[in-house]
C-alpha cells in the first residue's frame, strides 16, 4: 500500500467508488480507496437498486440524471456489467393533491429536459400489470428511470479507478486521522500510514465514526430499512419500477417476481450508541412485525402479491440524515471531505454525486448549487444526538407525504430560542424553524386585518396567513420590530485580522472603526460563497453578521484560508448576541425617541405622534427576520437596544428590502389599521 497519496477515500461502498473512479476521471491518479472489509460490504450489498432521478430542485434531479447518464455507459467503458436496466418508473397518485403534485412535477421536469409524463390509471396498469387501479387518480411515467445491481455498478466503479491509476486497498482499516493546525495530515491504518492532505469519508452508516477521528461531527443515523423479495411469479421482466406514496410502498420487478419495500411510519433506528466492529457483510433480523404496515398497503396496490412466495425479507441498516438529503463536500477541517448519508438512494445518486464532490476537490468549485447537500448546511446543535435523532424519524416516517411551501418541521422543537421568544408566544406569532431558532413567521392575531381573497391558489395557500401582508404594510408604512437573533455572527480578530478579511472580501471592509459594509466573498470562479455584512469594530476586530442558516458555512470557508501563523482567530459567537431591527418609514424617529426613554414602546408613541408621516396610531409589528430588512445605513432602518442586548448597532445585517415588491407594492395600498402590539 501506498505511504502518500494525494487524496484518501475511505470506504468501498458504492459512494467511496463512485468519488474515486470520478477523481481519476479528472486526472487525479495518486489516489487510493480502504476498505475495512470488502468492497460493498456496507450498506451497498444489501440495496433494492432503484433508481429514481425525479427530486425535490433542480440540482438534486441534475445529479440523479447524471447518475443514469453513467449507468448508461459505464458497462461498455469498463467491460464488466452493472446490471442497469432502463425500464422506466411510474409513481401513482391516489388523492387530488398527489394528483396536483404529479401535474406540478411533470411540468417542472420538462424544463430541465426530464421526459416525465402524466398517464391515467388503465395506463399505469398496462406497464405494470399487477397492479390494481383501486382510488387511483392517475400516474407520472418516466421512461428513463430504472434499476441497477448494487456490487456489479460497484465493482465497475472500481475497475474504472483502477484503470485511472487509483489503487484500492481492502481489508485496510483507518484507525485515526492525524491532523496538524486544523489540517489533514494522514490518515492511520492497521497496516501502515498513508500522508495525505485530502481525506474522503465515504464511510456510510460508519461516517459518524469516522468523522469523529477527524473531530467533525457527520450527523448520520443508521435506520434499518427493509425490503422483501418474491419467487418468479410471472411478473413481466420489463416492468417498471412503481411507486405508491400515499400506501408508503415501491416495487421493482425482479426475475418475474417483486421486489417490495417502503417507508413505515414507525421506523427502527439501529446501533445509536455505535456500529459494532465487526459489521461487515451482514443483514439484520427479519422485522416481521414493522414490516406489516407496508406489506397490507402494498397488498392494497398488488393484490397478487398475497399468492406470491417470499423468498426473503431483507432488514439491512442505511445511512440516512436528519433533513433527508446527502451529506458532501468539504467541512470546518481542512482536507476533511464528506460522501455519506444517502438515505436510501446512494444507487440512485452515487454517479452523479462522485462527479460532483470530484469536482469540488480537484477544481475547487462543484457544477452544481449543492447547498442542500453541503455538510455544512447543518449547525453546531445536530451535535446532540437526541435532536438528531429526532428530526431523522420524522424524515424517515413522513418521506412520502406531500410536502406544502412552507412546510415546517416539527420534530426536536423548540431548541434556540431568541430572548425575545416568550414576547413573540405572547402576540401568537406563527414559528417556523431555521437552523434550530424558533422565529416568528406571522403573528396570526395580525390576520383578521390581511386580504383573505389574496390567499395563493393551490398548493402555495394551503401554509400562508393573511397577517402576512397586514404586516408587510405596517412596516411599508409605519415600522415594524424584527427578531434578528437567528442571525449567525463571526468574529474575526488578531493583528492579522484586517489584511485577513480584506483579501478575502469582494468589498473593501478594512476601513473606520464603526464602518459596516455590505460584501460577498467569492471562490476562485467568482461565484459567491459568503454574502453578509462585515462590521469593523477594532482596529483588530470585525464582525461579521450572515443568514441564520449560512453560519457554519460561511465559518469553514473563512476558516480554511485562515492564516496557520496565529495572527487570526475565528471565532463563532451567534450565541452571545441578540439583535433587534427597527425597519420602515417611522423606524428613525422611533430610535431617536428611544434615545430619550428607557422604554421601546413608548418611543413607539411618542414616534408616531410627532411624525408627519404617521400612520395615525402605533403600529408595532414584530416578525421574524427571515429574508428582510435593509442595511443598517438605509433610510428607514435603524437598530435598537434592548435588555441583554449589546451594541446593536453594529449587529443588524442587511438582506433584501422588505418595502420593495411584494403584494402591496402593486396594489392599492391600504393604510395600517392602528394595531399596538408592543404596549
Ligand atoms: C434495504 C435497503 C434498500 C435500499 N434500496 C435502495 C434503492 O433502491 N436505491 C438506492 O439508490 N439506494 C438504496 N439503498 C441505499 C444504498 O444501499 C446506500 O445509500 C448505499 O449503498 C450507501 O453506500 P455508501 O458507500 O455510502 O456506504 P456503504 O456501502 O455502507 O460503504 C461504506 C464502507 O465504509 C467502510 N468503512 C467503514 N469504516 C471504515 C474504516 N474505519 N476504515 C475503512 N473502511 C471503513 C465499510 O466497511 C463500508 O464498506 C438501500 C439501502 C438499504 C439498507
Amino acid at each position: 500500500m501506498r505511504t502518500h497519496a494525494r487524496a484518501v477515500v475511505i470506504g468501498g461502498g458504492v459512494g467511496g467508488c463512485a468519488v474515486l473512479y470520478w477523481l481519476t476521471k479528472l486526472g487525479w491518479d495518486d489516489i487510493v480507496l480502504v476498505e475495512r472489509a470488502d468492497l460493498t460490504s456496507g450498506s451497498t450489498f444489501h440495496s433494492a437498486g432503484l433508481v429514481g432521478q425525479l427530486r425535490g430542485s433542480l440540482s438534486l434531479t441534475r445529479m440523479m440524471m447524471s447518475s443514469v447518464e453513467l449507468y448508461r455507459t459505464l458497462e461498455s467503458e469498463v467491460g464488466l456489467e452493472t446490471g442497469w436496466r432502463e425500464v422506466g418508473s411510474l409513481r401513482l397518485a391516489s388523492s387530488p393533491e398527489r394528483m396536483e403534485e404529479l401535474a406540478r412535477q411533470a411540468g417542472w421536469a420538462q424544463t430541465f429536459g426530464l421526459p416525465l409524463e402524466l398517464v391515467s390509471a388503465d395506463e399505469a396498469q398496462r406497464l405494470f400489470p399487477p397492479m390494481s387501479t383501486d382510488g387511483v387518480l392517475g400516474a407520472a411515467y418516466l421512461p428513463t428511470d430504472g434499476y441497477i445491481d448494487p456490487s456489479q455498478l460497484t465493482f465497475a466503479l472500481a475497475a474504472g479507478a483502477r484503470r485511472g491509476g487509483a489503487e484500492i486497498a481492502t481489508q485496510t482499516r483507518v484507525t485515526a486521522i492525524s491532523l496538524d493546525g486544523g489540517c489533514v495530515q494522514a490518515v492511520e491504518t492497521d497496516k501502515g500510514t498513508i500522508e495525505t492532505d485530502v481525506v474522503i469519508n465515504a464511510g456510510g452508516i460508519f461516517a459518524a465514526e469516522i468523522g469523529r477521528l477527524a473531530g467533525v461531527n457527520v450527523p448520520v443515523v443508521p435506520m434499518a430499512h427493509e425490503y422483501l423479495v418474491t419467487r418468479p411469479a410471472g411478473v413481466p421482466l420489463d416492468v417498471p419500477t412503481m411507486r405508491d406514496p400515499s400506501l408508503l410502498v415501491y416495487f421493482r420487478g425482479e426475475s418475474g417476481g417483486l421486489v417490495m419495500g417502503g417507508y413505515e411510519r414507525h421506523p427502527a433506528p439501529w446501533a445509536l450508541d455505535g456500529v459494532p466492529s465487526d459489521f461487515n457483510g451482514r443483514l439484520l433480523e427479519e422485522d416481521w412485525p414493522r414490516f406489516e404496515e407496508l406489506m397490507t398497503n402494498a397488498l392494497v396496490r398488488v393484490p397478487s402479491l398475497a399468492e406470491m412466495e417470499v423468498v426473503r425479507l431483507i432488514n439491512g441498516p442505511e445511512a440516512f440524515t436528519p433533513d433527508g438529503e446527502f451529506i458532501i463536500g468539504p467541512t470546518d477541517v481542512r482536507g476533511f471531505w464528506v460522501a455519506a448519508g444517502f438515505c436510501a438512494h446512494g444507487l440512485a445518486g452515487a454517479g452523479g454525486m462522485g462527479k460532483l464532490v470530484a469536482e469540488w476537490i480537484v477544481e475547487g468549485v462543484p457544477s452544481l448549487d449543492v447547498w442542500e447537500m453541503d455538510s455544512r448546511r447543518f449547525g453546531g446543535h445536530y451535535r446532540s444526538r437526541e435532536y438528531t435523532l429526532a428530526r431523522t424519524l420524522e424524515i424517515y416516517s413522513t418521506y412520502y407525504d406531500v410536502k406544502y411551501p412552507g412546510h415546517e418541521r416539527t420534530a426536536g422543537r423548540p431548541l434556540r430560542l431568541s430572548p425575545a421568544y416568550p414576547r413573540l408566544q405572547e402576540l401568537g406569532a406563527a414559528f417556523g424553524e431555521k437552523s434550530g431558532w424558533e422565529r416568528a413567521n406571522w403573528f396570526e392575531p395580525n390576520a383578521p386585518r390581511g386580504d383573505e381573497p389574496l390567499r395563493p391558489r393551490g398548493w402555495a395557500g394551503r401554509l400562508w396567513s393573511p397577517a402576512i401582508g397586514a404586516e408587510h404594510v405596517a412596516c411599508r408604512e409605519a415600522a415594524a420590530l424584527f427578531d434578528e437573533t437567528s442571525f449567525a455572527k463571526i468574529e474575526i480578530s488578531g493583528e492579522g485580522a484586517a489584511p485577513f478579511v480584506e483579501s478575502l472580501c469582494a468589498n473593501r471592509v478594512a476601513r473606520d472603526v464603526g464602518a459596516i459594509t455590505y460584501t460577498q466573498m467569492l471562490n476562485e470562479r467568482g461565484g459567491i460563497e459568503c454574502d453578509f455584512t462585515v462590521t469593523r469594530l477594532a482596529d483588530d476586530l470585525f464582525r461579521i453578521v450572515t443568514g441564520t442558516a449560512f453560519g457554519r458555512h460561511d465559518l469553514a470557508w473563512i476558516r480554511s484560508h485562515a492564516p496557520e501563523d496565529g495572527s487570526v482567530t475565528v471565532e463563532d459567537v451567534t450565541s452571545k448576541y441578540a439583535c433587534l431591527g427597527i425597519w420602515g418609514p417611522q423606524a428613525r424617529e422611533i430610535v431617536d425617541c428611544a434615545r430619550s426613554r428607557s422604554d421601546l414602546s413608548r418611543a413607539w408613541h411618542c414616534a408616531s405622534r410627532t411624525s408627519a408621516s404617521s400612520a395615525g396610531s402605533c403600529t408595532a409589528r414584530w416578525s421574524s427576520a427571515c429574508g428582510s430588512g435593509t442595511s443598517s445605513g438605509t433610510p428607514g432602518a435603524s437598530t435598537v437596544s434592548w435588555p441583554g442586548v449589546t451594541r446593536l448597532s453594529t449587529l443588524c445585517g442587511s438582506r433584501r428590502d422588505i418595502a420593495s415588491g411584494g403584494a402591496t407594492s402593486r396594489r392599492k395600498r391600504r393604510r395600517p389599521k392602528p394595531v399596538c402590539r408592543s404596549r
